[in-house]
């Protein structure tokens, strides 16, 4: 039951896989490639075969008739010429490429002709008016060529014609021309006989282009199951690496996690037990420190918060008219504490033709911190940092923040911005961090229609990029109005 079952859904599976149409270049190629494929017996056969069947004249003169040796160099050397043509055709097209298809095909239609002319020629030049036994024996091998004709020039239907003819012809007026009861049964024959290789021809062509067309689909069928395994292969790749950046993501995160709430446990009970006497003058200072952790933890949580919301696509935006030089100041007053911890310089340039743009003022200012935060956590002690926004080539607005600090390798780039991930070196140990910040630049930059990247090397610092296009900068607002 189950068999049977398989077998009724196998017309849907194959009725699935595009069959090319039999016009196509595909086609003509592959036929073309097979007709060629068949030169070397021409090539070896044919003035092989004449050469044989002239000795056997010449042997058996004394039943096929007196024929004078320049009669059979003739019919030998039309055979040799026809030969040395086709060689000449196969050495030429090896292969057949899209763009030579109608040139090839036109070469194989004359070197056709040639050949056909070649065997009309054999039965000229061995015909002896009135000898019936020499003349059944020339009829017999044109008869051969036809049929090897029909068998190996069929797969292309111009080619098959050209043969056909080349051949009738000259056969049609040995015929003609000849008296005599033979040469009248011939001249009968004959239309039977190209009836008949006609028929031949085209239904193996039709032989053929149902094997061409089973070829295909399977080739096809490789080519979709080799892509298809591709993609598998590339996506379990990268629910590997999700998962990896999960659990890297989740041993960091209760690291970060721990070590404020170890901050706010601790200081909170020793305040709580009043631990180092009451009213201690230190209490204050560590309500400080519970502030800072708690401040810090809520930080985490909202990025992460973000991250999700903008994975969910449920991050709104709200842009407003933004003064970048303002929105830079209130950024550059928090980081300015961290970067003096580490005796940083931090330059700030933006274009003076900058006035404006159209951003969401608390994505802008989040950008501009986690990219400064990343500066400022990657940059050597007393290193700098230049932080740049302009006007685009295309008018759009350019922001971005430059360091001098290790460098990130290039393989690893973009990665960065999936979120929880990192590079994974020595100064990731050392700093700490989640692997968000990026995640959400990139995430808040496209919600603006823009986008974010990286440019750096290992050991040449970095710079990182991010662009919010036209629509967003006020000042093309305002030429609209
Ligand atoms: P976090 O810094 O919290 O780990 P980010 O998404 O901001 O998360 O950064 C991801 C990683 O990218 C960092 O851990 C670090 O490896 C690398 N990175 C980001 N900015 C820089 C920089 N300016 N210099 C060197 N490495 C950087």
């Amino acid at each position: 039951m189950g068999a049977f079952a398989h077998m009724a859904a196998m017309p849907d599976l194959l009725s699935v896989i595009p069959v090319p149409k039999r016009e196509d270049a595909r086609y003509c190629q592959a036929r073309l490639r097979l007709l060629i494929e068949t030169l070397p017996v021409t090539i070896w056969f044919n003035p092989v075969g004449v050469a044989i069947a002239c000795a056997a004249l010449w042997f058996g003169r004394s039943d096929f008739g007196d024929l004078p040796a320049w009669r059979m160099a003739l019919a030998v050397g039309c055979q040799c010429v026809a030969s040395a043509s086709a060689a000449v055709a196969f050495r030429l097209y090896p292969t057949v490429s899209c763009e030579s298809v109608s040139r090839v095909r036109r070469a194989l239609v004359a070197l056709q002709v040639m050949i056909g002319l070649a065997w009309g020629g054999v039965v000229w030049a061995v015909w002896i008016e009135g000898n019936a036994a020499n003349n059944c024996f020339a009829v017999i091998i044109a008869v051969m060529a036809l049929w090897a004709m029909a068998l190996t020039r069929c797969a292309v239907r111009s080619v098959f014609f050209a043969g056909l003819a080349s051949l009738a012809v000259p056969l049609c007026a040995r015929f003609m021309t000849s008296s005599g009861v033979t040469a009248y049964v011939f001249l009968a024959l004959l239309p039977i006989w190209m009836c008949y290789m006609l028929f031949s021809g085209l239904s193996a062509r039709k032989r053929v282009d149902d094997m061409l067309a089973a070829r295909f689909a399977n080739e096809d069928l490789s080519r979709e199951l080799a892509a298809a395994h591709d993609e598998a292969v590339q996506k379990r790749e990268e629910a590997e690496l999700a998962n990896k950046s999960k659990t890297a993501f989740l041993a960091n995160m209760s690291h970060e996690l721990r070590t404020p709430l170890n901050a706010i446990i601790g200081f909170s009970e020793i305040i709580m037990s009043q631990a180092l006497g009451v009213n201690n003058p230190r209490y204050p200072e560590y309500a400080g420190d519970i502030h800072t952790s708690g401040t810090h933890l809520l930080t985490l949580i909202n990025e992460i918060l973000d991250v999700a919301k903008i994975e969910a696509g449920r991050m709104e935006i709200a842009p407003r008219p933004l003064h970048v030089q303002s929105a830079l100041e209130s950024v550059e007053r928090i980081i300015a504490i961290r970067a003096s911890e580490k005796a940083l310089t931090i330059s700030y340039s933006v274009s003076p033709a900058l006035d404006e743009i159209m951003a969401d003022e608390r994505a802008f200012r989040q950008i501009m911190l986690n990219l400064l935060s990343n500066a400022v956590k990657f940059t050597p002690q007393g290193g700098h940092i230049a932080v740049d926004c302009r006007v685009a080539d295309d008018g759009g607005t350019l922001v971005s923040v430059t360091d001098d600090g290790p460098g990130i390798p290039a393989d690893k780039i973009e990665q960065l911005f999936k979120p929880f991930t990192q590079v994974d070196n020595r100064f990731d140990h050392a700093q700490g961090g989640t692997g968000l910040g990026l995640a959400l630049v990139h995430g808040l930059a496209r919600l603006h229609g823009g986008r974010a990247w990286i440019e750096s090397s290992e050991g040449h610092g970095t710079s990182a990029f991010v662009y919010f296009p036209l629509a967003t900068v006020k000042r093309d607002l305002k030429r609209a109005m």
